[in-house]
């Protein structure tokens, strides 16, 4: 047993998060390429087509919205170190955080290959490439995919830090954070009432324990515990 680089829990076995802000971490994966969306379409409407209901229907010819700079700075293209003692301004834009943070995840990675006299090696890998392309969306599902192993490492407290500090840069300019929706079934691992559905997430989490439920084995546990409180028949 390893301990939680962010809070007392204990982790999972050779892992460096427990389930709880593991679980945080894969929703903020999830969720990071719809407000990247979001502050696209909010703030970064083409000149000429009017945004609905800001500008009014006064008919004369308007300046563009002005832009706010810490929309452009966010997704913009461009480098970001996040070894601590860098330069970085604490702005960095979202897909040079990402694409640092995968970077250096694969680095970690084994990559088996053969050098150019044939023989097998195993070095770490050179480069993360996404397969969607270096987009916000490209990021997040490659860090996704890639989750497991970056648990495995020391640095996946500090991943979560910066993963979280880009979520919540966001939320602060779209004003939308996922609702929870409190369920009312006891978790099935540690008992206590803390089961929810999060928007836009499949999985239902216990935001105690960090057990995870697919929503149909919740409907299965709904109706066992039900089953259980029933009074015997006669
Ligand atoms: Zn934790
Ligand atoms: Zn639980």
């Amino acid at each position: 047993m390893t301990a939680c680089g962010i809070c007392p829990r204990t982790a999972p076995d050779g892992q460096h998060l427990c389930l709880v802000h593991a679980g945080e971490l894969r929703g903020w994966l999830a969720e990071l390429p719809y407000q990247a969306r979001l502050l696209r379409e909010e703030f970064l409407a083409p000149v000429g087509r009017p945004a609905q209901g800001r500008l009014g229907g006064t008919g004369r010819a308007e300046a563009p919205l002005p832009v706010d700079l810490r929309v452009l700075v966010l997704l913009a293209p461009g480098r970001y170190d996040p070894l601590p003692g860098s330069d970085d301004d604490g702005q960095p834009p979202i897909t040079a955080v990402l694409g640092a943070w995968a970077g250096h995840i694969a680095y970690h990675y084994p990559a088996a290959g053969r050098d150019p006299h044939g023989t097998a090696r195993t070095q770490p890998c050179e480069q993360a490439r996404p397969r969607r392309g270096e987009t916000v969306t490209g990021w997040c599902e490659w860090l996704h995919g890639y989750l497991p192993f970056a648990l495995t490492l020391p640095l996946a407290a500090g991943l979560h830090e910066a993963i979280g500090d880009l979520i919540h840069r966001v939320r602060a300019l779209t004003h939308t954070t996922p609702r929870k929706h409190p369920l009312t079934a006891p978790c099935p691992k540690c008992d206590t009432f803390a089961l929810a559905r999060t928007d836009a997430q499949w999985d239902i989490t216990c935001g105690e324990c960090g057990h995870t439920l697919e929503p149909e084995a919740y409907k299965q546990h709904v109706a066992a515990v039900l089953r259980a409180h029933q009074p015997a028949t006669a």
